[in-house]
């Protein structure tokens, strides 16, 4: 049985204990949300609580808000790098959180070759403590604040569903799907696919089975 640094039951080991990632099989995992920067508005950060705990067993705690650190900024694009703000939280994490998301309303990038500075939705590695989504980008063609705001509890689920350790997934309209770098995808996603909900299982994660705060797309 292998326990990690916080000493969460991972791997197959976790199953046997209750379904999810809690140590001793009654604390659910907390995932704390890290807002950072004064400009994003109280109901985006309603919104990613309520996606998280409509989709996965877990506590879900707010941070007080943080300023962007300056070492992420990048000037040339007057924008904050995403790799170094999963830096900034993994250090900043509570000892008692087992995942960070930070959230901020600003444009975030990272390098994707060839591009040297690419500007992004989210970033995550797959099982780290830290991820990162912004809403810069959801805002693009929405309907409406509400349409944005959903796109970008979307993007929470997605997020952290990498550090659970789902990888993209191709099933189509699976909100593990690839977005390829545009929000627009997103506009046609709902749930986790079965394959997703099966692989977070086994896992040791837990689903709520909740409703999503979003519409059921239309079928075409
Ligand atoms: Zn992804
Ligand atoms: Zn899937």
């Amino acid at each position: 049985m292998r326990v990690d640094r916080r000493g969460w039951l991972i791997g197959a080991a976790a199953v046997l204990v209750g379904g999810h990632a809690g140590a001793g099989g009654d604390e659910l995992p907390r995932v704390a949300l890290a807002t950072l920067g004064g400009t994003l508005p109280e109901a985006d950060v309603a919104m990613v609580k309520t996606a998280l705990l409509a989709f996965y067993e877990v506590e879900v705690v707010v941070l007080p808000r943080a300023d962007l650190p300056k070492q992420a900024y990048y000037p040339k694009r007057k924008r904050y790098r995403a790799e170094k703000l999963l830096d900034f939280l993994t250090e900043r994490a509570p000892k008692s959180a087992h995942r960070v998301l930070g959230i901020t309303a600003v444009d975030i990038s990272t390098s994707k070759p060839p591009h040297e500075d690419w500007g992004v939705i989210g970033l995550a590695n797959m099982g780290n403590t830290a991820c990162v989504i912004s809403s810069f980008r959801c805002k693009r063609l929405a309907r409406n604040a509400e349409h944005a705001r959903q796109r970008f509890g979307k993007v929470a689920v997605h997020e952290l569903g990498h550090t659970f350790g789902l990888p993209h997934c191709p099933t189509k309209d699976c909100l593990m799907q690839d977005a390829k770098g545009s929000v627009l995808t997103s506009d046609r996603e709902y749930d986790l696919c079965t394959r997703c909900r099966q692989m977070l299982i086994r896992r040791g994660y837990g689903l709520s089975g909740g409703t999503p705060p979003w519409p059921e797309p239309k079928p075409k």
